[in-house]
């Protein structure tokens, strides 16, 4: 690991400016992704400024009947609030599904959704990889691929975004609230990651120097459940190879509100605009869910291994689908 300095903020403001100051610091919060990128090589940052005390450990209640909850609220502390498993379910299930208890005690919030690729080119430098290292190319387009993407590729990057978390946020429509050096903005979960385009190095829509500090979740729509559902290569401790995450209520057997979004198929939470417009207003039956997901999932374009994950997104998400309307 190559010699870093190190520094605790006491504050959103004291970290903002000392990133600011520093150029190639880096933010730690649990450190269990950071860390590990270190230790490989793969990020080496000049000043680690540590931000896992700042006052951002809580989870609150908003004005329009929400949730707040602090960039530094640890993994495991969100999934058991009981407003999260009561009103978010899928959130809650989705943090469940990840990593181990030991991780998620250590993980944040803010940690998770700027989490990187587990794309094994990424994490090993001694191969090319456009992400890593810009303009070296992606071998994983030719090589080993069965774990990356099918929707929303390019030739310059195949891989796909690894947070559970991140997924059940942009079914649910929070909202990402960021402290930089020009000041605070927010950013709706769905548009927070990119898609890889021609500059596969930027995950997010993140500036330079940017703080998460809270995401924020609206009230879930009336009479709407939630679930997260995900497949893996063991029961835990294993990232998605497909995840879904969906949201739904029904009325008088037409469904009157749907979001889903997948994860494990894409470079960022691929939320299913397609199918969820083809599900607004329908029957709340078999057939629609079939059609809606077969809508969205068109447009995948598989690479020679992982064809298979269209069909498992398929049925993942028709089952989802279908259990939430049936407890409706
Ligand atoms: C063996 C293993 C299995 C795993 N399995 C899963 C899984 O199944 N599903 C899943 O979703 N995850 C899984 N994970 C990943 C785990 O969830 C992440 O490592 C963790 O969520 C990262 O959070 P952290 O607080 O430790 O982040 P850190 O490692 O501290 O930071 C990660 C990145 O976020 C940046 N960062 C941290 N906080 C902020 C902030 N507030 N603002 C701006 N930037 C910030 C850091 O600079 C760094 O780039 C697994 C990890 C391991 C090691
Ligand atoms: S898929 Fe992306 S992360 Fe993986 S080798 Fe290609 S450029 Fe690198």
């Amino acid at each position: 690991m190559k010699p870093f300095a190190y520094l605790r903020a006491r504050s959103a403001e004291e970290a903002v400016r000392e990133h600011a100051a520093h150029p190639g610091a880096g933010f730690l919060a649990g450190g269990t992704n950071l860390v590990d990128l270190m230790k490989l090589g793969v990020e080496t940052p000049a000043l680690l400024i540590d931000v896992s005390r700042l006052l951002l450990d809580r989870v609150t209640g908003t004005d329009d009947g929400g949730l707040r909850i602090g960039a530094t609220v640890r993994n495991s502390d969100l999934a058991a609030h009981p407003e999260v498993r009561t009103r978010y379910p899928a959130l809650s299930q989705a943090l469940l599904s990840g990593a181990s208890g030991q991780l998620r005690n250590t993980a944040t919030t803010g940690g998770n959704l700027l989490q990187r690729t587990r794309c094994p080119y990424f994490q090993d430098t001694s191969k090319p990889c456009n992400k890593r290292d810009p303009g070296t190319g992606c071998p994983a387009r030719e090589g080993a691929h069965r774990d990356l993407a099918v929707l929303g590729h390019s030739e310059h990057c195949v891989a796909t975004h690894p947070s559970d978390m991140a997924v059940a946020l942009s079914a649910l429509d929070a909202t990402v609230r960021l402290h930089g050096p020009d000041g605070e903005r927010t950013v709706p979960a769905t548009g927070f990651h990119r898609l890889p385009g021609d500059t596969p190095h930027r995950d997010t829509e993140t500036l330079p120097g940017e703080l998460v500090t809270e995401v924020l979740l609206p009230p879930p729509p009336d009479g709407a459940a939630s679930l997260y559902r995900k497949a893996r290569d063991r029961a835990s401790f294993a990232f998605a190879l497909v995840s879904v995450a969906a949201v739904l209520s029904v009325r008088r057997g037409r469904i009157e509100h749907a979001a889903l979004a997948f994860g494990g198929l894409a470079h960022r939470p691929w939320r299913a605009h397609t199918a969820e417009a083809a599900l607004r207003g329908a029957p709340a039956a078999p057939e629609t869910f079939e059609q809606a997901v077969d809508a969205e999932l068109a447009a995948a374009r598989p690479l020679r291994d992982n064809a298979f994950k269209v069909g498992l997104a398929r049925a993942l998400a028709v089952d989802a689908l279908a259990e939430l309307a049936a407890d409706s």
